[in-house]
């Protein structure tokens, strides 16, 4: 019997999610952080800020961003830190961190925050 207790982290981070809703009615997704704060993404907000390879390389030419009717097909977490995020329109590489997330929070009060 074993009496070593393993410490939480006690990081006061603001890019842990506690919660998050994909609300396809709305085609929004909702990220709720742990400081409270609450991110309102449209899904082709998300889509134009896709992070994957294919995406930011095509500066200029932006290959496969559709028209902003896109939906997404599926959100899944990678690991504990990112969420993939897949689109209907068949794009499906987008790995989005958290901390990404929230520095693309599209709510306008972050402009402080910046470095
Ligand atoms: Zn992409
Ligand atoms: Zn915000």
């Amino acid at each position: 019997m074993s009496d070593a207790q393993v410490q939480a982290p006690t990081e006061r981070s603001s890019t842990i999610p506690v919660g998050v809703l994909a609300e396809r009615s709305e085609e929004k997704l909702r990220i709720e952080w742990s400081d409270g704060h609450t991110s309102v993404y449209e899904f082709a907000y998300l889509r134009a800020h896709c992070p994957c390879q294919g995406c930011s390389e095509g500066e200029g030419q932006s290959p496969s961003v559709s028209d902003g009717d896109v939906g997404v097909a599926a959100v899944s977490m990678v690991g504990s830190s990112a969420l993939l995020i897949a689109y209907d329109d068949g794009h499906d590489g987008g790995i989005y961190t958290f901390q990404f997330l929230r520095s693309i929070c599209p709510c306008g009060d972050h402009e402080a925050e910046a470095t």
